[in-house]
C-alpha cells in the first residue's frame, strides 16, 4: 500500500493502520470478512482490531443479519474519535470545514470577503470563525487531529509561508506562524490548493489511477501531479506550476511579472478581463454574470469562452506531452461552463498533444467541485493524526 503524501515511509507497511482503513472503507464489516478481503491472518486482524477498539477508533455492533445462532459482530469506525479542521483560502472566499474521521462535514462556514492587501486582518477574521466553530462543541477542540490550510499560490514548505499568491495579492505571508500563535496545540499543515485537490481526487474519486494531473482553473491556474500513486511536491513544494508556463510570445502581462503565461490565456481572470474589456460598458460584469451570459449564448461571452477553451487546450497539451498522465481532471470555478468549453478544448488538445500520449489520456471534469481542497487537507490531517495516535 502506498502513502500518497509520502509523509512516513512506514505508514504503508503498518498493519494496524491498514486494517483501520479497511474497516473505514468497508464498514460495517465483521472480522471474518476483513480476513477474507485482505491478506492478513485471522490472528493479526483479531489483535489489531482489539487494539483499535481499546484506542476508541472502532466499535462493535451486533446489528448484522444472522443466519441462525450467534449474530455476527460488525465493526465500525467511531466518527467522534477525531476531527480535522480545514481552511481553503480562495481569492474571493474562505471555506472552513470541520470533518469527523469518517470525512463527514460536521461544521462549515464560508467567509465571503477577504482583505486583499491585508493578510493580518484577513487572518484575524479567519481565526474568529474557526473559534466560533470549535466552540460549538468542547469535543471538537479536545479531539482535533490537526488543521490543514490550502492556499492559491506558491508556498515554502520549510518556512510555512505563503510566498506568492498574486491573485490574492498576498506575499511572504507567514501563515503557519500566525496559525501557530493562535492555535499552539494543533498540528498544522499548509498546502497549495491544487495539490490538496489532487490528493482528494486521487483518494476519493479515482483510487485506481496512478498517474494523474489535477488542473485547478480559478483566477489563476494551479496543478497537482500524482505520479506512481504519490503527490509530487518538488524541492520547495511547488512542483507543477504550469500556470506560468509560457504559451505565447508577447502575450498578456501576468501577475508573476512575465508575459504570455498559460493562466493569462485560459483562467477565469482571462474571461473576466477580456469580457469587460471588449464589451466596453461602464458596468463591470462579475464572473458569475459572465458565466450566466455564456449559458444564455450571449455572442461576445461565447466568443470569449471559446478563446478560454483554446487556451486551456494549449496548456493541457503541454501537460500531457510532458507528463504522460492516464487522467487529467479539470476543476475550479471554470467547471461552471464545462458544457460550453469541453468539446472545443479537447479538439485543441488532440491537435497539439502527441497522438501516442493523447490516445492514452482520459479527461474529466471534477465531480468533487469546491469540496476538493478541503477534503484533500482533511485527508492529510487524518493521515498524520491517526498515525501519531496509533504511535506508529
Ligand atoms: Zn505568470
Amino acid at each position: 500500500m502506498n502513502s500518497l503524501y509520502g509523509t512516513s515511509k512506514d505508514i504503508g507497511e503498518n498493519n494496524i493502520y491498514a486494517i483501520f482503513k479497511l474497516i473505514y472503507k468497508n464498514q460495517p464489516i465483521t472480522r471474518k470478512e476483513l480476513a477474507n478481503t485482505s491478506s492478513y491472518s485471522a490472528a493479526t486482524i483479531s489483535n489489531h482490531v482489539n487494539h483499535l477498539i481499546e484506542m476508541g477508533f472502532v466499535t462493535e455492533s451486533k446489528k448484522g443479519s444472522s443466519t441462525g445462532g450467534r449474530k455476527p459482530v460488525n465493526l465500525e469506525i467511531i466518527s467522534e474519535k477525531g476531527y480535522m479542521l480545514t481552511i481553503n483560502i480562495e481569492v474571493d472566499q474562505v471555506n472552513i470545514k470541520l470533518f469527523n474521521i469518517k470525512y463527514e462535514i460536521v461544521e462549515e462556514i464560508i467567509i465571503e470577503e477577504l482583505y486583499k492587501n491585508d493578510v493580518s486582518r484577513s487572518l484575524i477574521k479567519i481565526f474568529q470563525e474557526i473559534k466560533r466553530i470549535l466552540n460549538h462543541n468542547p469535543r471538537f477542540k479536545e479531539k482535533l487531529l490537526g488543521t490543514g490550510i490550502s492556499v492559491p499560490g506558491l508556498i515554502n514548505k520549510e518556512s510555512g509561508k505563503l510566498v506568492f499568491a498574486p491573485n490574492l495579492t498576498w506575499e511572504n505571508a507567514p501563515i503557519l506562524d500566525e496559525f501557530k500563535a493562535e492555535f499552539p496545540d494543533t498540528p498544522l499543515f499548509l498546502e497549495n490548493e491544487a495539490k490538496a485537490s489532487a490528493i482528494a481526487e486521487k483518494t476519493f474519486a479515482y483510487p485506481e489511477i496512478e498517474n494523474m494531473v489535477f488542473i485547478s482553473v480559478n483566477q489563476g491556474i494551479g496543478c497537482g501531479i500524482i505520479f506512481n500513486g504519490k503527490l509530487i511536491r518538488g524541492a520547495t513544494g511547488n512542483c507543477g506550476e504550469y500556470g506560468h508556463l509560457k504559451v505565447t510570445e508577447n502575450g498578456r502581462r501576468c501577475h508573476c511579472g512575465r508575459q504570455g503565461c498559460w493562466e493569462t490565456e485560459a483562467s477565469e481572470l482571462f474571461i473576466y478581463n477580456k469580457f469587460n474589456q471588449e464589451i466596453r460598458e461602464e458596468k463591470k460584469y462579475s464572473q458569475e454574470e459572465i458565466y450566466n451570459l455564456i449559458a444564455e449564448n450571449h455572442p461576445l461571452a461565447v466568443e470569449i469562452s471559446n478563446l478560454a477553451a483554446d487556451g486551456l487546450g494549449k496548456g493541457v497539451a503541454n501537460v500531457i506531452n510532458s507528463l504522460n498522465p492516464e487522467l487529467i481532471v479539470i476543476g475550479g470555478g471554470i467547471i461552471r461552463i464545462k458544457e460550453h468549453i469541453s468539446e472545443r478544448f479537447k479538439q485543441v488538445v488532440s491537435r497539439q498533444a502527441l497522438d501516442l500520449l493523447w490516445n492514452s489520456t482520459e479527461i474529466a471534469f471534477s465531480d468533487l467541485g469546491k469540496e476538493s481542497a478541503n477534503l484533500g487537507m482533511a485527508w492529510i490531517v487524518r493521515e498524520h493524526g491517526i498515525i501519531s495516535q496509533l504511535k506508529l
